[in-house]
């Protein structure tokens, strides 16, 4: 009975107190970047991940293509703990059929499955980093000029076969525009020939929210190197598996794929400087 009574006590200080537990922007939607608001004291878990915070309790965490219609995020202080439930809006994908991809692109021959499966290793490794920089919070711009031809979470069917869902946001442009950096960060991988992305560039903006730029023509750019917000990083290319020259732009929170439109006001559009 005794320790029952404790147990409301504590829920009732918990409930009191609630009103200074951790607070989040951005709407809860497929592909979103939330940002948080840690109060002193307070640890943040997400899918069993504590989450980085920075020296004023800034925090990322990102919902996938396919997030659930609802998760909880696990706010911890000293003893006590509370979970936060969100809805999270579900989406409807496009079908995006592209035909006139070189059938090696859409069925590789067996000699090249090694090479494919090493840089697919190399570049979720550096999607993992979990840096102390905090370039995420600053508001993003588009990295190039063009129409948007291709959007964030379309199943894919190429030549027919139906392939992994396109998580990036399609931008056309001409082979050697500039592509600028979105969000200061440091760039973390760079390799001008995976067999699927072809010139790869990967900018990590902080708290494992990186960007990932492909189907580049020419990097400008070494890993180490850090960019400030504009900087020229690479040119536009068709490089891999792509039938025109355009701008793959993806975001990532670690291996979560977020939109990268959903970063910008819904009329905001990349022909706009
Ligand atoms: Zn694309």
């Amino acid at each position: 009975m005794r320790f029952q009574f404790l147990l409301q006590v504590v829920s009732v200080f918990w409930v009191a107190s609630q009103a200074n537990a951790a607070t989040f922007e951005g709407a809860w939607v497929q592909g979103a970047l939330i940002i948080g608001q840690a109060k002193a004291g307070e640890q943040v878990f997400y899918q069993g991940r504590e989450l980085k915070q920075s020296a004023q309790g800034r925090f990322a965490l990102g919902l996938g293509r396919d997030a659930p219609s609802r998760v909880s995020v696990l706010v911890k202080k000293g003893e006590q703990q509370e979970t936060l439930s969100f809805d999270v809006r579900q989406r409807e994908y496009n079908i995006q059929r592209i035909e006139g991809v070189k059938q090696k692109h859409v069925t590789p021959p067996a000699e090249l499955t090694q090479r494919i499966q090493q840089e697919s290793a190399a570049v979720k490794a550096a999607r993992k980093r979990n840096d102390n920089r905090t370039d995420f919070l600053s508001h993003f711009i588009w990295p190039a000029k063009g129409p948007i031809t291709g959007v964030y979470g379309s199943q894919r069917f190429y030549n027919g076969t139906p392939k992994s869902p396109h998580y990036g946001v399609d931008i056309a442009g001409p082979t050697g525009a500039k592509v600028i950096a979105p969000a200061a960060g440091v760039v973390t991988f760079a390799n001008d020939d995976l067999y699927y992305s072809g010139g790869t560039l990967i900018v990590d903006h902080g708290h494992g929210v990186s960007s990932t730029f492909i189907h580049l023509s020419k990097l400008e750019v070494a890993v180490g190197d850090t960019v400030k917000q504009g900087d020229l990083i690479a040119r536009i290319g068709a490089s891999g598996r792509a039938t025109g020259p355009h701008l793959d732009w993806r975001m990532n929170w670690f291996n979560e794929r977020l939109d990268p439109q959903l970063l910008f006001p819904e009329n905001s559009k990349p022909e706009l400087p």
